[in-house]
């Protein structure tokens, strides 16, 4: 005789694994599991993350069976379902630690190859002071920027400076990721104790991609938590982040630690930065790169310096492989597609003008204009700036296009803002808006 539905079965187990476990378990673990309407004859179960299926596949292995259906090969006949899209859940998990991670730094990773340029000239000089100074100065330090802008070449950075320099200090490197593995390793032995001693003895700790705690509620309270008891006894923290703490989705008790001490966002470095980036990478790589190459590449790859290194290691590849010398034409031919998915954009002048005049509310007539009144003034600088670093063209047309201006004067508001933006988060988003809406024309 069938007697329960799948959602009876869920129900009856999850009443008597209340008294079974800590409520604060139970909060964190099982509450979050839905059973999902779709469950007809077999159950589907609706998690919010990986590892609450693993943590409850792992512990409740024998209450699950007593309560629901299994095949005659004794296998459980549950599905998963994850909610919310956690894609950034990894799929294979490291194998359990018995103790916490050692330091893994790339090598390369060094202050002494961190080229620096107005766009991230403020971060690379908070990040030499807390290296320097580990507890002493910024804290926490918190770095953000978009990818490939070497949020985790500063971080790996600070740690082989401090290690080198500070040889008796605990300094711990890890990812979000790496730090919620570590937890739920540590939960799954229930050896829980032994990772936050672990964690609360550090004298530095970094965390890289700190957005990957977003909508991750148990993880990160643990982090919270952790991250205070350090704070408190004035042990240095770093975090890295694609988004600065305001627009992270995290509790507002965390957004708040994390804004306690210096928030530095690293910007898309300008063209002679990425010239500096690419002759010295080359160099790395062992073969000489003239500027005028350099700067021919440049001036059509400016999204991340990612990009800049894979469009060496292409040139590297096909001139090794072709035992060829290198001029433009070949690099026109090699990294063509690169070029192109960022250069063929339409942004005009008149786009940024529009965009811009939207923005701060101001005529594109105005921005043309000559007048010093500061909010119009400010708009003009910012388009200025706009232009420049998204236009390929001269400065001299480029000013031109703002109704007959000099290039100095192009040249001077992008300096100007090309400073501000890298300490401004209001400015940061503006830009980044305006960036968009001309993505999107
Ligand atoms: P993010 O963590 O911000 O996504 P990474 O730190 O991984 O970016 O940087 C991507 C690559 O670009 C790395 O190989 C890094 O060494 C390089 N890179 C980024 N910025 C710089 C810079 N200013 N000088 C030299 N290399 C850089
Ligand atoms: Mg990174």
């Amino acid at each position: 005789m069938l007697t329960k539905t799948p959602k009876q079965s869920w129900e009856e187990f999850v009443d008597c694994i209340q008294d079974f476990c800590s409520a604060t378990e139970f909060h964190n673990w099982i509450a979050p599991i839905t059973v999902s309407p779709e469950s007809t004859e077999s159950l589907i179960l609706e998690v919010p993350n990986i590892f609450v299926q693993e943590y409850l596949l792992s512990n409740y292995d024998k209450q699950l069976r007593n309560f629901l259906p299994i095949d005659a090969k004794g296998k459980l006949l549950v599905e998963f379902r994850l909610v919310k899209g956690e894609k950034s859940t990894p799929k294979v998990k490291a194998p359990p630690q018995k103790t916490a991670p050692h330091l893994f730094l790339n090598p390369q990773y060094t202050f002494d190859s961190f080229i620096e340029g107005p766009a991230n000239q403020f971060v690379k000089s908070a990040a030499l002071g807390v290296a320097a100074r580990p507890g002493r100065s910024y804290n926490p330090l918190f770095i953000h920027g978009g990818v490939g802008l070497g949020k985790t070449h500063l971080l790996h950075a600070i740690a082989h400076h401090i290690s080198r320099h500070n040889k008796r200090l605990k300094i711990q490197c890890i990812t979000t990721e790496g730090f919620i593995n570590d937890l739920v390793d540590h939960l799954r032995s229930k050896s829980v104790d032994k990772m936050k001693r672990f964690y609360r003895t550090l004298d530095v700790l970094l965390v890289d991609d700190i957005q990957f705690l977003q909508s991750r509620l148990n993880f990160e309270e643990e982090f919270c938590n952790t991250f205070e008891a350090l704070i408190n006894q004035n042990k240095q923290i770093i975090i890295a982040s694609d988004k600065p703490p305001g627009q992270l989705k995290l509790s507002e008790r965390m957004v708040a630690r994390m804004e306690w001490g210096l928030v530095a966002n690293v910007g898309v470095p300008d063209l002679e930065t990425r010239v500096a980036i690419l002759q010295h990478k080359a160099e790395q790589r062992g073969f000489s790169l003239s500027s005028q190459l350099a700067f021919f590449i440049a001036e059509r790859i400016f999204n991340n310096v990612r990009q800049l290194e894979g469009a060496l290691n292409r040139l590297a590849a096909y001139t090794g492989m072709m035992g060829i010398d290198l001029n433009e034409e070949i690099i026109e031919h090699t990294l063509g597609e690169l070029f192109q998915t960022i250069t063929h954009g339409r942004i005009s002048v008149d786009n940024i003008l529009k965009s811009v005049g939207a923005i701060y509310d101001v005529r594109v007539s105005d921005l043309k204009g000559s007048s010093r009144i500061k909010g119009i003034a400010f708009a003009r600088q910012v388009a200025m700036y706009l232009a420049k670093e998204l236009i390929n063209e001269s400065l001299i047309k480029l000013a031109a296009a703002f109704g007959g201006k000099t290039h100095s004067t192009l040249l001077h508001a992008w300096k100007k803002i090309s400073q501000q933006v890298a300490s401004d988060e209001r400015l940061q988003r503006q830009i980044q808006i305006a960036k968009r809406n001309l993505e999107s024309i």
